[in-house]
């Protein structure tokens, strides 16, 4: 049994390509106070329109709940629902097979993803290509990747409620349009954005959430486990149960 689990746990580091020193530990990411703390999924927040001033902003398209996938992405593409807007260079509206198992479901774009106008194509990216690899998935065969927020908040800072808010629902079209079998929630906004909960993410993870309809398995944010060795073992276990669970589902 303990040879299994260390055969286990060093395909894992080798896939993720683990090099770090135990002492670069990050802090906790859950840690820190967080704006998103008082936004349930899908809470009415006032029009943006007034919190943005000189910005020229426009209601978000109507319908979402109803469109295909070009019409959902177009209406990304063209939003001005919030002032994100104003500060991208593309939108990120999520990359992968459209017949997915698995939807993989990050915070937003970084600068990488927002000039490339592809989620997780930097260095977190590359880790979770890596998890996705030692699974015998990649990020264009049975999973589809997408963030809560489809523009980078300015200077990575984190999403504010009310962008949360507004993007939302264009998630909640994409989860589905898709049906996987399973969601990773990934990182802290994923989580809260998807099942409404501050609770930490140590506590969440581990077992079965769901959102829609779709069960749903929360990890660590990729970005916070290339600061962190010791979680890196936990998000392959997390991983793990998700593909226990992926495999259940018809
Ligand atoms: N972090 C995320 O959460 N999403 C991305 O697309 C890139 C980095």
């Amino acid at each position: 049994m303990t040879l299994l689990l260390d055969d286990r746990r060093l395909a894992m580091l080798e896939q993720f390509g683990i090099r770090l020193p135990a002492d670069a530990r990050a802090a906790e990411p859950e840690a820190a106070p967080s704006p998103m703390e008082t936004v349930q999924a899908g809470a009415r927040v006032e029009p943006i329109a007034a919190q943005a001033p000189g910005i020229e902003l426009a209601p978000r398209a109507s319908g979402i709940e109803l469109m295909e996938w070009d019409e959902l992405g177009d209406a990304v593409a063209s939003c001005r629902a919030c002032k994100l807007c104003a500060t991208r260079r593309n939108t990120v509206f999520g990359v992968g097979d459209l017949q997915a198992d698995w939807l993989v479901v990050g915070e937003a774009p970084g600068e990488n993803e927002d000039l490339q106008g592809e989620p997780f194509v930097g260095q977190a990216g590359k880790l979770l290509d890596n998890m996705l690899k030692a699974l015998g998935l990649s990020r264009h065969e049975k999973v589809y990747i997408a963030n809560v927020l489809k523009c980078r908040p300015p200077g990575n800072r984190n999403p504010e409620p009310e962008e949360v808010s507004q993007c939302e629902p264009f998630l909640r079209r994409q989860v589905q349009l898709l049906q996987p079998k399973i969601i990773v929630a990934m990182g802290r906004f994923a989580v809260q954005s998807l099942l409404g909960t501050t609770e930490a993410i140590g506590k969440l993870r581990g077992q079965r959430h769901t959102y829609a309809g779709v069960p749903v398995i929360v990890t660590y944010h990729p970005a916070y486990l290339l600061r962190s060795l010791p979680d890196k073992a936990k998000a392959w276990a997390d991983l793990c149960l998700a593909r226990e669970i992926a495999n259940t589902q018809g």
